[in-house]
């Protein structure tokens, strides 16, 4: 019998998305822009003090093509959201997308004519994070959460696809 089927089923597919997921979420680059206060909390994470580079992600990428995680730190205006779209479709794949902060989030305060009301609203979000500003614990503590998330998505996963999937499915309902 061949060391193929002494071995369980998926075994080693289970074993290189492991592998996979561990690399992806161990040298995550987030892309460099801010769009508000939130921002402020955002570069605090890349001090010394609170030390980003722990997890393999103190280079923030200048350039969106070698950026996979989008920070979106503040309240997206409807004349910033092409250009936060633009820069999300420049970045490599897969990419993420952390929502931070309640403006990011839904608009927060800002109800008006001006604000997007949710950065869902024109790129897929993988996590919302609460508060107004979020202390840089918590933005921490989304990333680890992100990195969990990654850790377990199999390979060949289009998230794109399966948000707007999800979306029209919702539509319908
Ligand atoms: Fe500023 Fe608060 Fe909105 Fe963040 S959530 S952009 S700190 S107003």
């Amino acid at each position: 019998m061949g060391l193929e089927e002494k071995l369980p089923s998926g075994l080693a597919l289970t074993t290189v998305e492991k592998l996979a997921g561990y690399m992806r979420k161990s040298s995550m680059w987030p892309a460099t822009f801010g769009l508000a206060c939130c921002a402020i909390e955002m570069m605090a994470v890349g001090t010394p003090h609170y030390d980003l580079a722990r997890f393999g992600m103190e280079r923030f990428a200048a350039t969106p093509r070698q950026a996979d995680l989008m920070i979106v730190a503040g309240r997206v205006s409807n004349k910033m959201a092409p250009v936060v779209r633009q820069v999300y479709d420049q970045m490599a794949n897969p990419k993420w997308v952390i929502s931070m902060g309640v403006c990011a989030s839904s608009g927060g305060m800002f109800n008006n004519y001006a604000i997007v009301q949710g950065v869902d609203h024109i790129i897929p979000v993988d996590i919302y994070l609460p508060g107004c500003p979020p202390r840089p614990e918590m933005l921490l503590n989304s990333i680890l959460t992100l990195h969990e998330q990654i850790q377990n998505t199999p390979l060949g996963v289009n998230r794109e696809a399966a948000a707007r999937a999800a979306e029209t499915a919702a539509l319908g309902a």
